[in-house]
Parts: structure tokens; sequence; C-alpha cells
């Protein structure tokens, strides 16, 4: 696949949320995109195997909270990335144990929203924990309805539960454990084994059970074919813009668009 310049998008919660981050980084190296050189600041591909020009837009009424732990914006294959590439209302905050950014603590106590915390059920007392959105029908959708903001906790699964303990601004909200129906139901879909699921998975997950079923696959396919890009640029190797991972992208974007 021959690369062509494409117009650099507008930086999104998580890419902003990336260049405050190297811009406090002690380590120069990342701060220059890498000992291997030239990143798009789009995608954070090499421009070799950049995405940006295959950046899908598909209408969400879902938004996404990413509370991302310290080095997450940093690491190149995070997926958080992905979901504020397709999903407009992604916000990303930078969890600290200390401190919560004001804007994060505004978005939660927008009434436009209905924050879910997004967790295992175990972990959580049973009053708390919901299964499922109470989605209205599409059309008969009272006006007033609050949008679902999934709050979802970028993180290794240990930081994830000390991010979920140490959070007390969270403690209102309901948790939204997947079941495990769901989850066998994904799991057979995308061929995967196992339920260590990354964050942009999670977020389809709950798109998905917020009636968006069109939007949880482009974020599949998307993934789909941002790892392809990535592990094909690790081996530097092409990828050819007609392969499965591409076709289908191309298949579900046209079908919700
Ligand atoms: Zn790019």
């Amino acid at each position: 696949m021959s690369w062509a310049p494409t117009p650099p998008p507008t930086p999104h919660a998580v890419s902003r949320l990336r260049a405050e981050r190297l811009a406090r980084s002690a380590k120069p190296f990342l701060a220059r995109g890498g000992p291997k050189g030239e990143r798009c600041a789009g995608c954070r591909l090499v421009p070799s195997h950049c995405i940006c020009a295959l950046r899908p837009a598909v209408p969400t009424r879902a938004g996404m909270c990413l509370l991302m732990a310290d080095i997450e914006p940093l690491k190149p294959s995070n997926t958080g990335w992905l979901i504020a590439d397709v999903v407009a209302d992604t916000y990303a905050f930078g969890w600290a144990r200390t401190e919560v950014q004001p804007g994060l603590l505004a978005l939660l106590a927008d009434p436009a929203w209905q924050p879910v915390v997004v967790f295992p059920g175990e972990f959580v007392t049973p009053e708390r924990v919901v299964h499922d959105l109470a989605v209205p029908r599409a059309g008969a959708e009272p006006a007033s309805a609050k949008r679902p903001l999934f709050i979802l906790l970028d993180a290794t699964w240990p930081e994830a539960r000390k991010m979920f303990r140490k959070s007390p601004y969270l403690d209102r909200f309901p948790v939204l454990s997947l079941a495990p129906e769901q989850i066998s139901r994904y799991q057979l879909r995308r061929s995967r084994r196992d339920d260590h699921f990354c964050t942009s998975e999670v977020a389809s997950l709950c798109l998905e059970l917020a009636g968006e079923a069109q939007a949880a696959q482009v974020l599949d396919a998307y993934l789909d074919v941002f790892t392809r890009h990535y592990l094909q640029s690790k081996h530097q190797l092409p990828v050819a813009a007609d392969d499965p991972t591409h076709l289908r992208l191309q298949a579900v974007a046209q079908r919700s668009g």
C-alpha cells in the first residue's frame, strides 16, 4: 500500500492527552516519537503504514469517557486512541490517585449524560451492578432521555482495580458488568479464546449494549485494520489495501454510513 499524505486529522481527546503526557515525559526519545523515527501524528504508525485515510465516520449516541493510567497514552498500541477515532464524543483523562481533573467532574455532572462505569460485577456491591442498559426503542425515544456515557478504565488489570477503588467520584454511578453470554457471543464472533479484551473491544461491547450494533462492528473492524498495520510495520512488511481486514472495514463502514 503506498502512502499518500492525508490532511492531519483534528487531534482528539486521546491525542491531546498523549501530547500533554509526552510534554511531561522525562525520556526525550519518547518525545521524538520513538527511536525508529517518524510517526504519523494522526495514528501513531510509521508513515508507510498510516491508517488516517481509513478512519471511519459513524454517528453514535453513546459517549466514551476514558480514564487512562499514566503511561497508557504513550503506548503505541493503546486502543483507546481508536475509540476516540470512531466515537466522536470520546473524552480522555489521565488518572492520578491524588487529584481529579475538573473537566472530568464537570463531564460526570453534565445532565446530558448517564455515566456508567464498566467494570466486572464481582468486585462491586450487587446493588450497583447492571448487566444491561435501558435502551429506548428507535423513534420512540423521549427528547429528554440521557445519553449513555461509558466510563472505561484504560489500564492494566491491577491498575484498573486500583483506579476503581480510589476514585470516590465514581461511587454514585451504576457499574456495567458485561454478561458472560455477551462475552461468549463476542468471543465466538471474533474467534477469541480468552476474555482479556483490549479497551476498544470493551467499548465495542458497550456500543452493542447501547443498541449501536453497527458502530460496534465498525470499531471492531477498525481495530483489526489497526492491528494489521501495526504488526506489519513492526515486521517491516507492506499491507495490502484489499486484504480481508480492509474489505470488512469498508463493508461495515458503508453499511452504517
Ligand atoms: Zn496516520
